[in-house]
């Protein structure tokens, strides 16, 4: 059984479209399962129907006309349970609604089973018998397990415009669900960028010039047939001829008759060498892997093998993109921070990312530099968007492919808007932020880029509260020497001065690499990160403090350092030794400096439950949200599919976040908060009332959360804390909040879904 489904699965994603995609399934069903009927019902979600799109043994005149409502028939009954209906005598249940066009009299027995992905009914699959039998245990199982694999593929087969239901005149405009990642409208045009060597990114493309793109098709070739002939004499002493013969059908694979043959084809009909490379690949790979016998199933990996090693021959022969449209929407299968540094920052406008999740870096990047951007887009049909008009929303997560005209001047009118609420806001960049009862509050910034800098001090910053200093290691080809961190340290502070600067020592590790230092890792989040690495390559960490403290001389600013990913006390001992060393060596050499303050950021529960302890050996400290939040939830910060298990306002986290502020004020020490949620202005109003001296956050939330809390009492704030500290539920907690602020004036400051 398991063969059968791995082999519908791999037909249904090959297919070119969704009739065929359906044809294969209904086909392959009635033959896998011996039934006399299978049909495939999809929901078509602007009608709000059901529509009778694939069978085999009804009338196949009726597909893609005869609809059902939501409500109608037994195929209407297993959509509203989400659950299989398996009924030896259909005609018998109350339920059952005959539709003559179909011609499902004669059947009596049914087995419907629903199409669910990530909670939603898609559709339904039913088989049908006319002997009045049960469909046993296993044929139900069978059934389950080939929709719950097909609702995926249909899922991105729908989302692919070519396959919507409505099928017909070009792409129509789709609309795609994912997260915000950093707020804001942007209207531009989509520009793909993909991992190199990776088949499955390569986009889809013209040709702009169909003699050049043959010319370089045949060299890669040529290249590879030089390499697999170079592999096969290495090797031509410990192999058998046979063995070796493995070579001659690797080149034969190359040959103009065959791959390359076809590669041209596709060519010459105008896609672009790398696209259509990936197509006759992919092609052949579906091809293979559908064949019975194991020896050919697995053939389709040595074709995908050839098409990497041609790829990667094209992509170093071809030149990187250069040119950028003006208003880029840069859209990748998985974002970095470097994709989004190839980009002139005067051309880019907003940011897509199929991976990854709010809390992911590059959507702190893009929140550091004012970018509209949407993560964790599973559906999107990436290949299809290249060179075409995208709508990023990144207020409700969504993106808009193909927009009709209504569409457009919707969003136009949201980005002027947007811009009216900031233009009314300038007015209080440089008043303190105090609560109308009296409470003064630091708002400082999150920087890690020279551009932040102005945007940061344009909008009244009071201070830098974390200063991500890996954002320059990971933009190096090596680590930069103490004397390159010396100068852009200098440069941060000499702009903040006379605020305090916080500047954060290395936090690499987790999803933070540096191209010079890899870290293979199962678990990568649970593994060497943050001060674990510092403390484990003390000359990497005592070059960056030496430099933090040189950059400070002669400049009136409190510099300050703070420590990542602690979970012990003993790290902060081992660190704080470190920098004291650092100190004292600086002052032997002559260098003029004070000994700056040192603090904690505590991200992980271990730190949480010692806070007391540690907040004893240091002067400061700075909660680190994002990670606390997925260590304490046990959510993957990163990942798209939990993201809505991230609960900033779940009751466990604003326990521990009250806690940390106890053991902060029980030793008379400062206590910050640096991650996403200080620039939330819903949890500002809880951050302040718990005590929080200051709320470090990206520039571009700064005059909404100043706003909100110049709006607010602090004796006000207080009872919504003692509130919702009683309260259970994270989603009731945010309600409530959102619905005093409300009260207090600032809807217009919760990002409310207004657009549909
Ligand atoms: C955090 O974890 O909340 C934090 C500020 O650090 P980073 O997001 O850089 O991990
Ligand atoms: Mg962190």
């Amino acid at each position: 059984m398991l063969d059968v489904l791995r082999r519908v699965i791999q037909e249904v994603n090959a297919a070119s479209d969704l009739t065929t995609a359906l044809d294969i399934i209904v086909d392959r069903v009635q033959q896998a399962m011996g039934t006399e009927v299978c049909t495939v019902y999809l929901l078509d979600e602007e009608r709000n129907q059901y529509v009778f799109m694939a069978t085999r043994g009804l009338n196949r005149d009726a597909e893609g006309i005869v609809t059902l409502d939501l409500t109608e028939g037994l195929v209407g009954l297993v959509g509203e349970r989400a659950e299989p209906i398996n009924l030896d005598n259909a005609p018998a249940h109350p339920r059952y609604l005959y539709i003559e066009e179909v011609g499902e009299k004669p059947f009596k027995s049914f087995l419907g089973v629903p199409i669910i992905h990530h909670r939603r009914v898609l559709g339904v699959l039913v088989v049908q018998q006319k002997e009045a039998r049960r469909y046993d245990e296993s044929e139900e199982a069978f059934l389950i397990t080939l929709s719950a694999q097909l609702a995926g593929v249909i899922a991105h087969a729908r989302a692919t415009g070519e396959l919507s239901i409505n099928t017909g005149d070009g792409l129509p405009m789709s609309r795609f669900v994912g997260k915000a990642g950093a707020p804001g409208v942007a209207i531009g045009t989509g520009v793909i960028v993909f991992v190199e060597a990776d088949l499955g990114t390569v986009p889809e493309r013209e040709s702009r010039d169909i003699k050049a793109d043959i010319r370089l098709l045949r060299q890669a070739v040529d290249e590879t047939r030089r390499e697999i002939r170079e592999m096969s004499e290495k090797l031509s002493d410990r192999l058998r001829p046979e063995e070796l013969g493995l070579f001659e059908a690797y080149l034969h694979m190359l040959d103009e008759t065959a791959i390359t043959g076809e590669v041209i084809e596709r060519i010459e009909a105008g896609q672009w060498v790398q696209s259509a490379l990936r197509s006759v690949v992919e092609q052949h790979v579906a091809n293979f892997e559908a064949m019975e016998d194991a020896y050919l199933r697995e053939r389709g990996v040595d074709v995908l093998d050839l098409g990497r090693r041609v790829l990667a021959k094209l992509q170093t022969n071809e030149e990187r993109r250069a040119e950028f449209p003006e208003n880029t929407i840069l859209i990748a299968e998985e974002l970095t921070p470097g994709m989004v540094a190839d980009v002139p920052r005067e051309n880019l406008v907003g940011l897509v990312s199929v991976e990854g999740s709010p809390s992911s870096h590059v959507a702190i990047l893009a929140r550091a530099m004012d970018l509209p951007t949407v993560v964790g887009v599973e559906e999107l049909p990436i290949n299809l968007l290249e060179d075409k008009p995208v709508i990023v929303d990144g207020f409700q997560g969504h993106v808009i492919t193909h927009p009709s005209p209504e569409q457009l001047e919707l969003y136009r009118e949201v980005v002027r808007q947007e811009a009216e609420l900031v233009k009314g806001l300038e007015h209080i960049k440089d008043e303190a932020c105090v609560t109308t009862d009296g409470h003064r509050v630091s708002l400082w910034v999150n920087t890690g880029l020279m551009t932040d800098v102005a945007r940061s001090l344009d909008r009244g910053a009071e201070g830098v509260g974390l200063y991500r200093t890996e954002i320059h290691f990971m933009m190096n080809d090596r680590f930069p020497t103490e004397e390159d961190q010396r100068v852009i340290y200098r440069q941060h502070l000499q702009a903040f001065a006379p605020r305090p600067v916080t500047m954060r020592t290395l936090d690499i590790g987790g999803d933070k690499a540096l191209p010079y230092f890899p870290i293979e890792e199962e678990n990568p989040f649970l593994g060497w990160r943050g001060v674990r690495i510092s403390l484990d390559h003390p000359e990497i960490f005592l070059s960056q403090v030496r430099a933090m403290i040189r950059a400070n001389e002669g400049i009136d600013t409190d510099l300050r350092i703070m420590l990542p990913m602690v979970s012990s006390v003993a790290e902060v001992d081992e660190s704080q030794r470190l920098i004291s060393q650092c100190y004292r060596e600086l002052i032997e050499e002559g260098v003029e400096v004070e000994m700056p303050d040192v603090g904690v950021m505590i991200e992980v529960p271990s730190a949480v439950y010692q806070a007391r302890d540690i907040v004893k050996r240091v002067d400061f400290l700075s909660v680190g949200s994002n990670d606390l939040v997925q260590y304490m939830l046990a959510v993957d910060r990163n990942n798209a599919r939990v993201s809505e298990l991230f609960q900033e306002f779940h009751p466990a986290v604003l326990r521990a976040l009250k806690s940390i502020v106890d053991a902060a004020q029980a030793e008379n020490k400062t206590l910050g908060i640096c991650g996403e949620m200080a620039g939330n202005p819903v949890a500002a109003i809880l951050l302040m009332a718990m005590g929080f001296d200051v709320l470090s956050m990206n520039a571009t939330n700064l005059l909404l959360v100043k706003q909100t809390l110049r709006s607010f009492e602090m004796a006000r704030a207080k009872r919504i804390l003692n509130k919702v500290l009683k309260m259970d539920n994270a989603v009731l907690i945010r309600d409530y909040v959102e619905e005093q602020m409300r009260k207090a004036g600032l809807g217009q400051i919760i990002r409310t879904k207004t657009l549909g």
